[in-house]
């Protein structure tokens, strides 16, 4: 562990590292031996030039990274399908399970080519959005979508550039719209258009998004973040594309868009997993209501059951400094705090100079502020339990507070599918979960759920034999003593769907492993 390097791209190693490793470790899940203390939140880390080699991807594992997205708005396929083979080439060499969310481009606009490459808009500015793809005269700008001129209205607001420049449709033709500039500032070509509260007759997934769509099923990737979600509809025309394979993805719904709002409920329904995506979602609603918003988003995925990522800007600092700011280091402890089942790095892992030390940071970050979740997080509706069958449900629940009452080491839940696991997860008991599973697919999955540690397990007839090889290898890593307890989680048929029996058992040194 002391001759680790830090760090991805090769920087020098700081002192700052060294105490933190001296002090804590690196994280330790069932499997690997490589993590000595694993965070209840799940850390999702998006896959870049600075972390893609084989030898980072490593690394990122054994800091904890539980989730690698591919976003396939940057890139060509044949690397995505390089970064997947990596991805898992790393998980197999730490011995962890590690899951995949390809994340498709959605129904994102940009700016096509500007002459000279980019345009200086001065405030109060005429510009004028052409269909054509013929030279531009002065002042004239296209777009990736020709029909955005017949989609927008006089009065309507565009927002460019990560929202940095702005501007208003003042008069529209057949051929053109003309905006005047109210945010100025320098357009360059390919940035992206938002048009918040615009109703674009886009479809949900491009052609581009449906390959990738495609490509990540065949693949067997786990998660597949559907980008500009507006309506439920969106989640199962995905759904509907998805159905002929075999271990289909697992949707996650990114909410970036109004209109998305307005239907909230019913896409976090529609959807496996739901994305705070606030890149696009502070461009597309008001940026000063983002931290309420962020809320209710999260308050309907604990509601509905459905596990949520917070994402964008969480230590967006460090992608170029040692240190995140303040307030960077508070948005992750509110976002777990609010109740995220994972949080996520976008350029600091992408693109950023040290993204080893971006995940290490989050994942210090949630270790601090886990013990306190209790306190802080707010009170949620009562869950509801669609889909689990009820006596699974009581049951699990029981299980859940009777480990949380005698302290247990291990609530260990023999789980097919990981919906067991995940009804754990959502009720943040303290007692960590071990979903035991023989479906490499459901292993993955369990990667995005809160306090969940996905067990690689034989299939098994016999409660015993689960439980005596859970205690032997939490016995190995060091993780359970003699005296500690461990509650399992399962059914009279273990291998069955419904879980109906709950066994408390104290390790001690000759029994059961
Ligand atoms: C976002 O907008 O916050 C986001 C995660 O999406 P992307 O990175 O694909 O723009």
């Amino acid at each position: 562990m002391g001759h680790r390097r830090i760090g991805c791209p090769d920087r020098p190693i700081f002192l700052f590292d060294w105490i933190w490793f001296y002090e804590r470790g690196p994280r330790m899940t069932a499997v690997g031996m490589s993590r000595m203390t694993a965070s209840h939140t799940k850390i999702v880390a998006t896959v870049g030039p600075a972390s893609r080699s084989p030898e980072c991807l490593v690394r990122l594992i054994e800091a904890g990274v539980d989730v690698f997205r591919i976003n396939t708005a940057h890139g060509q396929p044949a690397e995505h399908a390089e970064t997947l083979d990596r991805i898992r080439q790393a998980s197999r060499q730490v011995g962890q399970p590690v899951a995949v969310l390809v994340d498709l481009a959605g129904p994102k606009i940009r700016l096509g080519e500007i002459p000279g490459g980019q345009l200086h808009c001065q405030m109060g500015q005429r510009v004028r959005f052409i269909r054509s793809n013929g030279p531009l005269l002065p002042g004239e700008l296209t777009t990736t979508y020709p029909q955005l001129i017949d989609d927008l209205q006089v009065g309507d607001r565009l927002m460019l550039a990560d929202g940095t420049v702005a501007m208003v449709v003042r008069s529209r033709s057949a051929d053109y719209v003309e905006c005047e500039v109210v945010q100025p500032g320098i357009l360059r070509s390919r940035q992206g258009v938002n048009l918040p509260g615009v109703r674009l007759s886009l479809p949900a997934l491009s052609e581009a998004d449906t390959a990738s769509a495609r490509w990540a099923a065949q693949q067997s990737v786990d998660f597949l973040g559907l980008s500009f979600v507006r309506r439920p509809e969106d989640v199962s025309m995905l759904r509907e594309l998805l159905r002929p394979y075999p271990s289909p993805p697992q949707i996650v719904a990114k909410i970036e868009k109004p209109e998305a709002l307005q239907q909230l409920e019913a896409i976090v329904r529609a959807a496996d997993a739901v994305m705070v995506a606030r890149g696009d979602l502070g461009v597309e609603t008001d940026i000063a209501q983002i931290a309420i918003v962020q809320k209710q988003i999260v308050a309907a995925c604990r509601q509905w059951r459905r596990p949520v990522i917070i994402a964008t800007q969480m230590l967006e600092s460090m992608t170029n400094e040692q240190l995140p700011t303040r307030a960077e280091a508070t948005d992750v402890a509110n976002a777990i705090l609010d109740g995220a089942d994972a949080c996520m790095l976008s350029a600091e892992t992408a693109v950023g100079h040290n993204p080893v030390g971006a995940v290490e940071m989050m994942h210090r970050i949630a270790l601090a502020t886990e013990p306190f979740d209790r306190t802080y997080l707010p009170p949620t509706e009562e869950p509801a339990a669609e889909g689990l069958d009820p006596v699974t449900e009581a049951t699990a629940r029981a299980a859940g507070q009777l480990a949380d009452q005698l302290e247990a080491k291990m609530l260990l839940v023999a789980t097919a599918t990981g919906a067991t696991a995940l009804c754990l997860s959502k009720y943040r008991f303290r007692v960590p979960v071990w979903g035991a599973s023989p479906s490499e697919a459901t292993l993955r999955r369990m990667c995005l759920y809160w306090g969940v540690t996905p067990l690689p397990a034989a299939p098994t007839e016999n409660s015993t034999d689960l439980l005596a090889y859970a205690i032997q290898k939490g016995r190995q890593l060091g993780y359970l003593q003699s005296g500690d307890r461990v509650v399992l989680l399962t059914g009279s048929d273990v291998t069955g769907r419904t879980h109906n029996m709950i066994q408390v058992h104290t390790v001690s040194a000759g029994s059961l492993g």
